[in-house]
């Protein structure tokens, strides 16, 4: 296959990256890198969905990874995994026997192993310059999910369902399969219900995830639908509004900088980003002077600093999330221009968080079930389709209200010369609605 063959089957089918973040996957793999990696790291606690598909789907993941390696002109691949996975490590190594280009990488059980900077350290030992991607030092990462996804586009199928773990206080955890924009009342429905009186719904991991609605839909990037109790602490300071969270960090910060010593980024050697720095200067300047917080584009918002390292509860994360926000808003660019690292900071390897650990302190253990793999089809009648998946440009419409449409048809095109993703119609329908940032598809 040419590689131009291959880009333009992953462009068509709107693959985005399935791991969490939408980056369009066309656009990152539309390059040359030394390294691939598949990552299988699965390092949020609760999530169930990589580990199992990796087992369930090896030959399929195998197979496209061996032509993805060949499509990047990549000198080795690495499947980057944890031990404790051990059904997908069985497959994973029997089939890869006689491919001597791959390579499986163990990673610690720690958080946040699965972040790919530090699965580019890991596997191959370079550091990813600050403000950088992986690709600046030769190398591209991609998620099972992605591959998954990228081993039906091979075979002419857009992205319409992906695999979504339903777990937390629900009566039964399971991974299930559904149609993107499955609204997520019906979700909790196949997992059997809550067994919770009042809750809230994360979208993805406790760590990373975002708080959302029953009303809400399950999207392309969704690995995790979340059922927490309202009381429980983890939403509470989810919920907490940024200017209560600034108000916190002024009249409780005690600056003794747990959360720059426990900092993934800071441990990888990105020097310049020190949580504690930014709250001092929250507490004692203003949030108005932009120009002096940009060390919040270092920032991945893995959430380490404020859910495991500070012992007064405050949140770092969040704050420079609200802050990367108004840097966006105020046309503020990224002034880190990839600076190179050297060496990752002495005490990386003592210092990253245990997961046994961290699923204690978040406080989730009670809700730790292996949420199997589900092989029912859900039967889905309603979907509401997001329009804007991914990192970039929302796609443009190319439905309008009442048109008849068939799972795997084109409802949003990539706008010309912009970054974007296809989207497809996950179930076969009606259009009964489109919104500004949404169309319903009614069977
Ligand atoms: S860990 Fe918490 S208390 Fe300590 S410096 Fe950081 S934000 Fe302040
Ligand atoms: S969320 Fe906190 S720990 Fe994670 S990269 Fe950002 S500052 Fe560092």
């Amino acid at each position: 296959m040419e590689k131009s063959d291959f880009i333009a089957k992953i462009k068509s089918a709107g693959i985005v990256g399935a791991g969490g973040a939408g980056f369009p996957t066309h656009i990152k793999l539309n390059a040359q890198a030394e390294y691939f990696i598949l990552n299988i790291a699965e390092c949020e606690p609760l999530l169930r969905v990589d580990q199992q598909i990796a087992a369930k789907y090896s030959y399929k993941i195998v197979s496209t990874l061996e032509i993805i390696h060949n499509m990047v002109n990549a000198k080795k691949s690495f499947i980057a995994i944890k031990k404790k996975y051990t059904e997908a490590v069985k497959s994973l190594q029997k089939l890869i026997k006689e491919k001597p280009f791959i390579e499986i990488k163990f990673l610690e059980n720690v958080y946040p192993a699965g972040d790919e900077q530090d699965i580019v350290y890991n596997c191959t030992g370079r550091i990813v310059p600050e403000g950088g991607i992986p690709l600046d030092v030769g190398v591209i990462v991609d998620n099972v999910g992605t591959v998954l996804h990228i081993s039906e586009a091979l075979e002419g199928k857009p992205v319409t369902e992906r695999w979504v773990t339903i777990g937390g206080a629900v009566k039964y955890p399971q991974t299930i399969k559904l149609p993107i924009g499955t609204i997520i009342s019906d979700a909790i429905k196949f997992a059997g219900g809550t067994n919770a009186k009042d809750y809230i719904i994360i979208d993805g991991g406790p760590m990373m995830g975002k708080l959302t609605t029953e009303n809400d839909s399950i999207k392309k990037t969704t690995n995790g639908i979340l059922i927490f109790p309202q009381e429980h602490t983890l939403i509470k300071r989810k919920q907490e509004s940024i200017y209560v969270s600034i108000a916190h960090s002024r009249s409780a910060c005690e600056q003794c900088s747990l959360c720059t010593e426990y900092c993934s980024r800071y441990l990888l050697g990105h020097s310049d980003l020190k949580p504690h720095l930014m709250m001092r200067k929250i507490s004692y300047m203003n949030e108005t002077n932009l120009n002096s917080y940009t060390e919040a584009y270092l920032c991945s918002e893995c959430g380490v600093c404020s859910y495991y390292a500070c012992p007064m509860l405050l949140s770092p994360k969040d704050i420079f999330h609200f802050l990367k926000e108004q840097l966006v808003k105020h046309k503020i660019k990224n002034p880190y221009a990839k600076k190179e690292v050297k060496n990752v900071h002495e005490m990386y390897k003592y210092r990253r968080a245990p997961i046994d650990k961290l699923v204690r302190r978040i406080d989730v253990k009670k809700f730790e079930h292996p949420a199997p793999l589900t092989e029912t089809e859900p039967s889905i009648k309603k979907v509401k389709i997001s329009i804007k998946q991914n990192i970039g440009a929302a796609p443009e419409l190319r439905v309008k209200k009442s048109d008849k449409v068939s799972k795997g048809d084109i409802i949003a095109e990539i706008p010309q010369g912009k970054m974007s993703a296809n989207l497809h119609s996950s179930i076969t329908g009606t259009i009964t609605e489109i919104a500004d940032d949404y169309i319903l598809i009614e069977s």
